[in-house]
């Protein structure tokens, strides 16, 4: 679709329904916060940023890929938001997510007004990747299940990038949360694979996917990619579940004082 038909949809869609904020599913109004985040949870979105965003190699395992970068902590708020897409088929939430990751991770300047895309601008005129490839999701029952689908298409209207899905699983996968390190990595090694045809040949990609928690999932995709022959692939997610760093802990509420209250 021609890019300025396409913006002009999406802002009559926009006026038909109002975007909404990814961590509680409340309408955008006033100024959010990135462009995408409404005001009453800023501070949570301020408190779950992942700053910087490159993911330390120290709390994920990772391999063939080159660095991985994500937008947000996977805890409170954001995973409430993660969840409402994946598991309530949400989809929406997606493009916001993506939008939230192009200003965080990628310096896209944020939306002015509520309903706008953020703007990227690459002065360099080089382009840091050729294209986006999504993870492949292990199942799928709604659209919203394809989160790193979603995700990719997004970036790829906002980093001007072509998206390609080249990777298919050549085995099932168990879930990955029920496993812990040593599983994820036997339950995703070789996995992933390309379509046969598949050339990535000098391509510098990068690889989405909605969490990256030990990391192997998009080790095992990178390496599929890298097998097709792309020269390097970074992989980039809306949260990472690493340990919160102590000043990024939600608050303990503060104890109820009784005392004071008894003459009630
Ligand atoms: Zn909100």
């Amino acid at each position: 679709m021609n890019p300025q038909v396409e913006a002009a949809a999406e802002r009559l869609l926009n006026l038909l329904y109002p975007r909404r904020c990814p961590l509680c599913g409340g309408v955008v109004y006033g100024t959010p916060w990135n462009g995408a985040v409404c005001p009453d949870c800023a501070r949570e979105a301020d408190r779950l940023c992942h700053q910087p965003p490159r993911l330390p190699a120290t709390e994920h395992e990772f391999y063939a890929v080159n660095t991985a970068a994500g937008a947000f902590y996977y805890a409170d708020g954001v995973r409430h938001g993660i969840l409402l897409c994946k598991e309530f088929g949400k989809p929406w939430f997606a493009r916001e997510f993506a939008d939230l990751i192009a200003v965080l991770v990628y310096g896209a300047e944020p939306a002015p007004v509520p309903g706008r895309m953020p703007v990227y601008q690459n002065l360099t005129g080089i382009p840091l990747y050729h294209a986006i490839v999504p993870v492949v999701p292990r199942e799928k029952r709604h659209p919203a299940d394809n989160l790193p689908l979603l995700l990719a298409r997004r970036l790829g209207r906002i980093l001007d990038l072509p998206v390609l899905c080249p990777l298919v699983t050549t085995r099932s996968i168990r879930p990955q949360k029920t496993l812990d390190l040593a599983q994820r990595q036997k339950n995703t090694n070789g996995a992933y694979a390309c379509r046969p045809g598949t050339d990535l040949t000098g391509k510098r990609i990068l690889l989405v996917d909605d969490i990256i928690t030990s990391g192997s999932t998009v080790s095992a995709c990178a390496l599929a990619l890298l097998a097709a022959g792309a020269v390097a692939v970074d992989a980039v997610c809306i949260a990472a579940a690493e340990d919160l760093p102590r000043e990024k802990q939600k608050p303990k509420p503060a104890k109820r004082k009784f005392k004071e209250n008894s003459h009630q």
